[in-house]
């Protein structure tokens, strides 16, 4: 049985490129994961997810064990059969989504308990029960417990937030348990307070993880803030194991973090923008419900080859999305999904060839150059 495995082939300057083995398939890194909340990724058939490119998705533990439950998945054989998903399956441990959505919660060292957004119950998260149900779920990569330090955070906060978390971190490692084929990842906290990520940094490698997160970016800091984290955080990680940045981002903030030597990246920026009428492209955003388009017979890039920009044009786009039919959030998600594995595939590309310099270059000119002249 394949074990999980991380191999780099390449790097230039602090990038990386290689591959996690699996037991569920490969992931080509830099990867990025679309965000496939509750069990689907919105808009989107999982054979069409795979179609664009995804090596991976990400599921969200937080809104699976509210609705259906994590037992009811597993008696029915697990996320991917549930899902219609083969391929690996990276979860997020429940701890982000309880901080920002659950009400009237209540924190200790015991950890979180909270009231359903659903439907109002009761509940209890612990580094324990998010093991159980990571594993309920089948889930190809765990996530540690952890708690999201809120931004911003005065030194003193952020330092018990991060060691609360890597206290969770050695119970989740001891929940885990030994289980060949499946990750359990560290996340790696401390605010932007160096010496705090280098405190969380050694709290981890002592545990020893299968691969390292870097938590609470993207959190409100703004780009300037997190690359100035991501200029070291990612190099107190160990170099032979995976580095995900956990909830990035815009295009050019994956540019930037994988410049800095970040693997894995998801975000929900491409699938919910598609349902709002936004295409993220190499020219950058472009906003379909403007009426500038009602009347275009264009694609909206005529270079991009995915079926949105082969078949459509963009006054269909604005048309659809005007008429709020459901095939514009197919469309535009299929679209912003093909953008962003493309981009990832070009920063491989790159890497591999030593020209991820020229490549960041020219990524930057097209976006600056902006949408196509209005007709
Ligand atoms: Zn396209």
């Amino acid at each position: 049985m394949t074990r999980f495995s991380f191999t780099v082939h390449a790097t230039d300057g602090a990038a990386r490129t290689g591959v996690v083995s699996t037991p569920r398939g490969q992931i080509r890194t830099p990867a990025f994961m679309p965000v496939g909340t509750a069990a689907t990724v919105k808009a989107m058939l999982p054979e069409n997810v795979r179609a664009t490119g995804a090596d991976i998705i990400l599921g969200n533990t937080y809104h699976l064990m509210l609705r259906p439950g994590a037992e009811r998945i597993a008696r029915l054989g697990g996320l991917h059969r549930f899902m219609n998903w083969e391929r690996p399956i990276l979860t997020d441990s429940g701890g982000f989504q309880v901080m920002s959505l659950a009400g009237l919660r209540k924190l200790d060292e015991r950890g979180v308990t909270f009231k359903s957004h659903v439907d109002g119950s009761r509940h209890e998260l612990t580094p324990e029960r998010s093991m159980e149900i990571q594993r309920l779920l089948g889930s190809d990569i765990v996530m540690c417990f952890d708690e999201c330090t809120p931004f911003p955070a005065d030194e003193a906060t952020a330092a018990e937030s991060m060691r609360l978390s890597m206290r969770w971190a050695a119970r989740s490692r001891e929940a885990f348990g030994d289980r060949p084929g499946h990750a359990l990842f560290g996340i790696q906290q401390g605010s932007v307070f160096r010496e705090l990520r280098e405190e969380s940094s050694q709290a981890l490698r002592a545990i020893g993880f299968d691969g390292y997160a870097i938590g609470g970016l993207a959190v409100g800091e703004g780009q300037e803030a997190m690359f100035a984290v991501l200029d070291y955080a990612p190099g107190l990680l160990p170099e032979d194991k995976p580095r995900y940045l956990m909830g990035v981002g815009k295009p050019d903030d994956i540019v930037g973090a994988v410049q800095r030597g970040v693997d894995m990246f998801d975000c929900v920026l491409p699938t919910r923008s598609g349902r709002t009428g936004q295409a993220l492209t190499r020219r950058g955003a472009v906003n379909l419900r403007n009426a500038r388009h009602q009347d275009d017979p264009r694609p909206l890039d005529p270079d991009c080859a995915c079926p949105c920009c082969r078949n459509y044009s963009r006054a269909y786009l604005h048309h659809v999305h005007k008429a709020q039919e459901i095939i514009a959030a197919m469309l535009l998600t299929w679209h912003n999904l093909h953008y962003y594995q493309e981009l990832m595939q070009g920063l491989r590309d790159a890497i591999a060839a030593g020209r991820l310099d020229a490549f960041v270059a020219d990524f930057h000119a097209r976006r600056a150059e902006g949408d196509l002249p209005p007709l």
